[in-house]
């Protein structure tokens, strides 16, 4: 197992292969229940440190998985970093937030599509599946 200062820079080199794009300021269409992977809280809790943001409960991977099933559109299932309509931690998001907008959908499995998107590479479902594995694993 890598050390935490490794993993975190692995961590970055993986979203560093996501292609880049642009979010429309304001925009938080996309923001729902969330899941963070275990590097990525780490990320996130340095982060916050850093910047003196208050920590927020996440919501545990059954939650997120059950809300997605039942399409709640219930703001209490919110992303708990999503403030008035944008998003606190933008540089340590999640990987499946920055997958958002950049997923070309060829199986129809993923849901990760924005009408705003303006990237000009995509990933497919399958790339962007393995990236998230990567990030999983790390
Ligand atoms: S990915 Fe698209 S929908 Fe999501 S916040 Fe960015 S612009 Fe909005
Ligand atoms: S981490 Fe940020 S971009 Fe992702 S769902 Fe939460 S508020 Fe939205």
């Amino acid at each position: 197992m890598l050390n935490i200062k490794k993993r975190l820079t692995e961590l970055n080199k993986i979203y560093n292969k996501i292609p880049k794009m642009e979010c429309v300021p304001g925009c938080s269409d996309c923001c729902g229940p969330v899941n963070f992977q275990q590097i990525e809280k780490v990320n996130l809790n340095r982060f916050l440190k850093t910047n003196g943001i208050n920590k927020k409960k996440l919501l545990s991977l059954d939650k997120v998985i059950s809300m997605i099933k039942s399409d709640s559109s219930d703001e209490k299932f919110m992303c708990p970093y999503r403030k008035d309509d944008r998003c606190e931690i933008y540089p340590v998001r999640p990987i499946v937030c920055r997958l958002f907008g950049i997923v070309k959908h060829d199986t129809g499995l993923a849901n990760l599509q924005c009408l705003h998107s303006d990237a000009k590479t995509y990933l497919t479902e399958e790339q962007s599946y393995k990236l998230m594995e990567e990030v999983k694993r790390l």
